[in-house]
């Protein structure tokens, strides 16, 4: 009889955990050994915040498994406290160390799981090696901070870094009763997301009393009595607490020195089946380099659902499954107090870098039937292949009902759908739950119709400069239309377009906009059939605020 192979799993939070319970749920006898250098394993990092905010009352609802519970369950060898401290690939040993006991020791495999994750920036910014300057990855760190916070109610914190850990921490310290101070560097919050849909989560934050200083360049943290002091070349701050949560770098040490391959973004290189350059070692997670599929490029991108499958599929094929991971597409969520902001697929921004070419609409639906109580609009950005259609991304934004639709159209991306695709889904249908066109419906409806040249839209940067050869007309009604509209904007509501045609050039183009869009659909639709060149605003109104705020940050 063969003997049993070893596995040696390296790194046991979301891909090492992952990989080590589907191993054994596929080979029985294999030898399957974690090491983790952390004090705990698969635990759930994405919870940390919600327990500094008190959602999440008791800590070890965080701790999903424990080493007993893996051995119990999974017959699984969990060292914690064990760094790895090298791979020989020649004699197919690692290194490993014993931190408890100061011991170090070599343990044989047959094969590897890398997933070693990755580690929070800390620029060289003087000061942020201080006390009260933290960074949040696991438990440890979460528990100095809750300490902190606890200690002192109705302190002040400054998060360096407006991405998803440092928005939810925003809302867990207000919701503490702290006073929060947002500085990003860029001129927006959430890196990955557009603009002007990140400005409706800017403008929550502000609503909801937190500070946002955007374009923010600290220069240094200094301590200052029982606080600290953040300078930001000429406005000083005075804080409690700092939290750098500017992102991550991929923890590459070992893999660097086994001599792995590493990708120009600095990742470790994995084939389609997580294998990296050498054929024994597997690697997963926030470690890896990953392949847009709409955009074809290579990136970094630390979601815990990719680290989670890739080490399933690093399992399958240790156990001779020649599963294939398809890529990182890049579906995210984030609660930032009332607003849930999700995305998926690429940006408008990734796509216009990777030269790929897109259209876009903006819709505003409701995310459940308007006559129903408590009915909030959705703020959704459909982009699509401008020739056949196909799906390239979403962002959606909205107090209700965000998830179920980033979810669909996520799913609808993975499958190679396109916007007619999206008019044909059949999608459950209640008033409390949505409507009978679905707001994902919806987005196919508007970009087929644009698509197909039923109507021809235009975007933000257009409508802020209109040529010569273009009058802009608001279709809105008069009181609408008092209380703001686009610079150069004649008023005739699209109630009244039909009798007073005359009034517009026939010579010109007609660009129209109303507050959604709707109404602007429909004075194209007049329009047209009257003979007129015309196009309508996508998003309206309501796009162009949120685009004006982005632009003025
Ligand atoms: P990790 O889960 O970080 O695990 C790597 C482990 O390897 C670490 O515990 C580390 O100690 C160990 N290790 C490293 N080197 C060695 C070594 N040499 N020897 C032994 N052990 C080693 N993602 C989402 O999709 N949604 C969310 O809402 C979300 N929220 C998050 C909130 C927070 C506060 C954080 C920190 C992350 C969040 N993430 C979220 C990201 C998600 O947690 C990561 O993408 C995911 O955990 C990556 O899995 P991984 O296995 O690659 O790395």
């Amino acid at each position: 009889m063969e003997t049993a192979r070893t596995i040696v799993i390296i790194g046991g939070v979301a891909g090492g955990a992952s990989a080590a319970a589907r191993l054994r749920r596929l080979d029985e006898r294999a030898e399957i050994i974690l090491f983790e250098r952390g004090e705990h394993v698969s635990f759930a990092n994405c919870g940390l915040p919600y327990h500094i905010g008190g959602e999440i009352v008791e800590r070890d609802e965080l701790l999903v498994q424990t080493p007993a519970s893996l051995r119990r369950r999974f017959r699984l060898d969990v060292r914690v406290r064990h760094e790895v401290l090298a791979i020989h690939r020649t004699r197919q040993v690692v290194e490993v160390m014993d931190l408890e006991a100061g011991r170090r020791f070599e343990q044989p495999y047959d094969a590897i799981v890398l997933s070693p994750g990755a580690a929070p920036l800390r620029p060289p910014i003087p000061g942020l090696e201080l006390p009260g300057v933290h960074t949040l990855r696991n438990m440890a760190d979460m528990d100095a901070i809750k300490a902190q916070v606890d200690a002192k109610p109705g302190g002040r914190a400054l998060l360096l870094g407006a991405g998803f850990i440092g928005l939810e921490m925003a809302e867990a310290l207000t919701q503490r009763g702290w006073k929060v101070l947002v500085a990003e560097k860029a001129r927006q919050v959430l890196g990955p997301a557009d603009p002007e849909m990140a400005a409706l989560v800017a403008r929550e934050l502000r609503v909801q009393g937190v500070e946002l200083l955007l374009g923010a360049d600290l220069k240094s943290v200094a301590p200052a009595g029982e606080g600290l002091l953040a300078d930001f070349g000429g406005r000083r701050e005075r804080v409690d607490l700092v939290l750098v949560a500017i992102g991550v770098k991929p923890e590459v040490g070992l893999a660097r020195a086994a001599g792995l391959a590493l990708g120009a973004r600095g990742g470790i290189q994995v084939d389609e089946h997580m294998r990296s350059s050498d054929p024994a070692i597997y690697a997963v997670g926030d470690a890896v380099e990953v392949t847009d599929p709409v955009t074809g490029r290579v990136g970094l991108v630390p979601l815990a659902g990719p680290a989670n499958r890739q080490g399933r599929i690093a399992a399958d094929n240790l156990a001779g499954i020649p599963s294939v991971y398809g890529g990182t597409q890049g579906t995210a969520i984030v609660r930032v107090f009332g607003l849930a902001f999700a995305m998926t697929g690429a940006s408008e921004k990734a796509l216009r870098a990777a030269g790929k070419p897109y259209e876009k609409v903006y819709l505003h639906p409701n995310c459940h039937a308007g006559y129903f109580p408590d009915a909030s609009q959705l703020q959704i950005k459909l982009l699509f292949d401008p020739h056949h259609g196909g799906l390239l991304g979403a962002q959606a934004a909205g107090r209700d009902g965000v998830d179920k639709r980033i979810d669909v159209l996520a799913t609808a991306l993975k499958a190679g759908m396109t916007v007619h695709d999206l008019e044909e889904l059949e999608l459950a249908y209640a008033p409390p739950y949505g409507s009978a066109k679905d707001p994902v419906n919806f987005a196919g409806f508007i970009a087929a119709n644009v698509l197909d040249g039923r109507m021809g839209v235009f975007h933000m940067e257009e409508a802020a400069s209109p040529k010569a050869s273009q009058l802009l007309v608001d279709v809105r009604t008069p009181s609408e239309f008092a209380e703001g509209s686009i610079p150069g904007a004649v008023n005739i509501p699209v109630d009244d377009l039909r009798k007073r045609l005359g009034e517009l050039p026939r010579d010109k183009e007609i660009l129209v906009y109303c507050r959604v869009g709707l109404r602007g659909y429909l004075a194209d639709r007049i329009l047209g059939q009257a003979g007129y060149k015309a196009r309508n605003l996508s998003g309206g109104w309501l796009t162009w605020q949120a685009w004006n705020e982005a632009q003025a940050a």
